[in-house]
This record gives structure tokens, sequence and C-alpha cells, in this order.
């Protein structure tokens, strides 16, 4: 049975603000099943979840208000309030997790005021008083969402600013609510001259938040794909085809006095790694080899930071602007020799890798990636044919090596002395093909 102070409201209309609130219901429950489905297909994206718990509490705020005077208030008007605030906290950390930022509870703020304030007899007992309270945490809720919103990085600063504009409209009639509260004591909803209206206006804008948001998720998809695209997907370096598109920009942001050195990196003898420790393990030193050597490119001191890839099988490079040849020899001599000096440990087992590596350069204005590429595979051929663990730089036609002193019996020593060896079979062999040569 409808107690007798909701049969008024309903004879004064409010039934318009029911129905309004129920459409409302269902279209927020219908969001919260959709969100529900898409975070089922793929669990790790954890912020559709907090999307959808978020659209299911909003719906059961206006399924609650719908069922006042026939279930306790205590239901319908201290919890269900709570969880609809509690809403906008759920969007708001799910808009964090959406771009990898943290958890946090601030934006919780608003449904512990409503549940502590409502503590109070004097607030709890008067319609006007929680009115003010909800309001004010409503209104402090949208201003916390359209704050995480506009310091995001996520879609276009265009579709950031008109979201959060909607939200702090948002936040706006809440606070016009809250001042009614304040100033025209209403005894009930119904006494609330322009509420039909902000019904209709705060639906009209969740609406618009939905669609706003679908282009916002839309838009971050896109950029993960594009950069699924440009990415090795094993060490998380720049694949080439990301390397050459990145090389275009670097060469538009740096100096036109710079130089754009190419450093080509091969791992020496991994194929021995592999076929010793098996592919896991190569994989495993693949990896650590990128994060060693991009911490390096990313400490140096260069303007626009130096690019690094992997551009192919064992094979990595770095494209970074220099001031000169000598400063491009002396980063790949600090990635030499860090990486000849670092064992590598994986579960148990120790990798000793060393690198050659192979460097051009050329001017900023000059830039063309394949000339520069071949350029400095010459060096690398040179680098692995003077003994591997060596820098060898490529300028005009002539090739000059530095690394580490031979240690009689060393690996690259040894090495040295084969390399030296096929090259004098090599040449005996031409010679009785050829005696005349
Ligand atoms: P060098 O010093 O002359 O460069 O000798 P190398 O053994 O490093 O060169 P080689 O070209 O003979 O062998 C390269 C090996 O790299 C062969 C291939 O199986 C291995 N390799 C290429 N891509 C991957 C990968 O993604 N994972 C693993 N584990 N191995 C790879
Ligand atoms: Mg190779
Ligand atoms: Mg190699």
């Amino acid at each position: 049975m409808l107690r007798p102070q909701f049969r008024e409201l309903r004879a004064k209309n409010l039934l318009d603000a029911k129905t309004a609130f129920l459409m409302w219901s269902a279209q927020a429950l219908t969001l919260s099943l959709l969100l529900c489905a898409v975070w089922l297909h793929d669990r790790a994206q954890r912020h559709y979840l907090l999307f959808c718990i978020g659209f299911a509490l909003n719906s059961l705020g206006g399924i609650s208000f719908n069922l006042r005077g026939y279930v306790d208030d205590i239901f319908t008007v201290y919890f269900s309030n709570c969880l609809v605030l509690l809403s906008l906290c759920l969007w708001a950390n799910g808009l964090r997790l959406f771009e990898g930022r943290k958890w946090v509870s601030w934006p919780a703020i608003p449904a512990a005021l409503w549940l502590v304030a409502n503590l109070v007899p004097a607030i709890y007992a008067s319609f006007a008083n929680r009115l003010v309270v909800y309001a004010l945490g409503s209104a402090i809720g949208y201003v916390f969402l359209a704050s995480t919103l506009v310091s995001s990085r996520l879609s276009t600063p265009r579709y950031r600013h008109m979201l959060a504009g909607l939200w702090l409209v948002q936040s706006a009639m809440a606070l016009s609510f809250a001042l009614y509260g304040i100033l025209g004591h209403p005894q009930t909803l119904a006494g609330i001259p322009f509420m039909g209206g902000m019904i209709l206006l705060f639906i009209a804008c969740m609406l618009s938040t939905f669609v706003l948001l679908s282009k916002i998720i839309m838009d971050r998809n896109e950029a993960r794909l594009k950069l699924l695209s440009v990415t090795d997907p094993l060490t998380g370096a720049l694949n080439r085809r990301g390397l050459i598109e990145a090389a275009n920009t670097l060469k538009q942001n740096a100096a036109k006095d710079r130089l754009l050195a190419l450093l080509v990196f091969d791992l020496d003898h991994f194929k021995a790694i592999n076929d010793t420790h098996g592919h896991q393990v190569g994989d495993a030193v693949l990896s650590s080899f990128a994060e060693m050597t991009s911490s390096v490119i990313a400490n140096a001191r260069t303007h626009p930071k130096g690019l690094f890839g992997r551009s192919g099988g064992e094979e990595f490079c770095t494209l970074i602007p220099v001031e000169s040849l000598r400063q491009a020899a002396g980063l790949a001599e600090q990635i030499r020799t860090m990486v000849a000096n670092t064992p590598i440990v994986l579960d148990g087992v120790t990798v000793r890798l060393t690198v050659s590596i192979g460097i051009s350069s050329i001017t900023v204005t000059e830039f063309d990636f394949d000339k520069l590429m071949s350029q400095a595979d010459h060096g690398l051929y040179k680098a692995k044919a003077d003994g591997r663990n060596r820098t060898a730089i490529a300028s005009g036609e002539s090739v000059y090596c530095i690394g580490p002193g031979l240690e009689p019996g060393s690996p690259a020593a040894i090495d040295h002395d084969t390399d030296l060896q096929v090259a004098a079979l090599r040449r005996l062999t031409k010679r009785q093909l050829h005696p005349d040569a």
C-alpha cells in the first residue's frame, strides 16, 4: 500500500519524474550489460568492469527511487543514493585504469560524505537537508570525473574537453539543487519547480556521456592497435616499420646543424646461445639486450631522444641526433662495453654476450634511411670480420674499427684468428681457381 505522502506526490504529477527515472534505469542497465559483455570478452581490461558496475549502480538508484513508499527508506534513500554517488567513483577510477593509471580512493569522497552526513539525525530527518548533501556530493563527484578526464591523455583534447564540459554541466545542475535545498526548503521532490526539466537534461547529458565515452574508447583502442603494428612483441622495441615512420618524425624535429647517426647492432654468435641454452633463453637474451641498450639511448643527452628498434632476428638499430661522429662512437662503445661486462643470468643460466656495432652518419637535410643503413651494414661487416665485439665507423669509403685489445686465448682472439684463417683460405682458393690473380 502506498504511503499517503507518496500518494500526494503522485497526484502532483511526479509520475513523470518517476517514468523518466525508470527510463534512465532501463537504459543504464542495458549499457551496464553491454559493458559486462565487453569485459567478459577480455577480462584484462578491468576498466570495462568498473564502467559496467557504475552504470548498474546508477540504474539501481533509479529503480529504488521508484520503490520509494513501497520499501523502507533506509534502502531506497540512504543506501541507494550512496550507490549512485559510488558510481561516479567507479567511473573516475575506470578512466584511470583505462589509461594505465593506479586506482585512487579520493573519488569515493562524495559517497562517504553522504553516508557520514546522514548519520546526523537532523540531516537524515529533513528532505531539504538530504537534498543539499546529496546534490553537493554529486557536484563534487562530477568535478572529480571532469578533472580525471582533463588530466588524462585519452583521445584528443577536443573530445576530452567536450565530455569534461558535459560533466561540469551536471555538476552545475547538482549545485542548483543544493542551492534550492538551502533557499527553498522543499519538503518533497515535487516541491522543486524545475524538477521535470532537470531530469530530462540529466538523461540527455548521460546519453551524450555514453556517446562521447564510446568515441574516446574507440580512439584509445585504435591508438593501441597502431602501437602494436609498429612494436616488436618480444622486446617492446620499435619494429622496422615503426623505425622508418619514427625516423621521419625525428628528422623533422632534429636541429638542422646536427648529424643523424645510425648504430646497427648484431649480437655475436647468437645461434650458439640458442643451440646451447634453447630458444627460450635466446628470447630472454634478446629482451635483456633491448632493455639495456634502450635505457642507454633514453638516458643519452640528445634532443630529440634517439630511436631504438629491432630491425630483424638478433639485429637492432638506433637512430640518434648527434653533434659529431665521435659522440655516436662514444655511445656505441658505452653500449658495447656494458653488454660485454654484464653477464645475463636467467633461471640459473649465465649467458655472456657481446655485440658488434656498425655506425654511419648523415646530415639532417640529406637524411636517407636506406643509404644510412647500407653504410652502417658495411661497418658492421668489418666489425664482424675484425673479430666481433667491436664498433666500426663507416665514413665514405673508409671504415675505422675500434674494440677491445685481443688477449691471447680469449674468444675474441680465437674469432680473430679464425677469421684471418678463413680469409687466408679464401685467398688461397681464389688463387687456385684463378692462378693469375
Ligand atoms: P654472428 O656473430 O656472425 O652474427 O653469428 P650469429 O650466430 O649471431 O648469426 P647467425 O645469422 O648465424 O644466427 C642468427 C641466429 O639468430 C639464428 C636464429 O635462429 C636466431 N634468431 C633470430 N631471431 C630469433 C628470435 O626471435 N629468437 C631466438 N631465440 N633466436 C632468434
Ligand atoms: Mg645477424
Ligand atoms: Mg649475430
